[in-house]
């Protein structure tokens, strides 16, 4: 089955996660972006989705915001997220991971930092990438990441 939506200029699905350490630079650079922010759809794990929207509210008061929460991370939203990653609806990623202290869901962060690679996920792990990422001119056109071609993979001999 092939889920792959096709890929608009905009708005574009973002999906922003923080660890707890991280999670107030997160909040700070949703801010200094909200403006950008606040023209796509936003997806984020449950604590980290509640600290953005009451951020990009107090930014914009008067603002729509798209924002979608999963479960919180460690009770399965990072698991979500890969899941939607795999389905090619998520198209671009803001994961501020914490790389001094280990996670009770580290298997999940994992997982989801390789799905995010499988499928060619404009990803950010920091901040100056995403400052990078937001400022790209391909923020305001269509854009689908290229593929890997799996057919070799997929057909592989098992019986051997
Ligand atoms: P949280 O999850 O936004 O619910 O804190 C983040 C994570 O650790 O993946």
């Amino acid at each position: 089955m092939n889920n792959q939506t096709v890929a608009a200029a905009q708005p574009k699905t973002i999906a922003l996660v923080a660890h707890d350490n991280c999670k107030s630079d997160l909040v700070e650079w949703v801010r200094w972006n909200s403006a950008e922010l606040l023209k796509h759809n936003l997806i984020c794990t449950g604590t980290t989705g509640r600290l953005i929207e009451q951020a990009l509210l107090e930014s914009e008061p008067d603002a729509q915001v798209h924002l979608t929460r999963l479960k919180s991370g460690p009770l399965g939203g990072d698991l979500q997220l890969g899941a939607l990653i795999a389905e090619q609806k998520i198209d671009l990623l803001f994961f501020f991971w914490d790389p001094m202290q280990p996670q009770p869901h580290d298997v999940d962060v994992k997982a989801l930092l390789r799905i995010a690679v499988v499928y060619n996920l404009p990803t950010a792990n920091n901040r100056a990438t995403a400052d990078y990422l937001i400022a790209s001119t391909l923020m305001t056109h269509p854009y689908q990441p290229r593929q890997t071609d799996f057919s070799s993979y997929l057909n592989r001999d098992t019986n051997r």
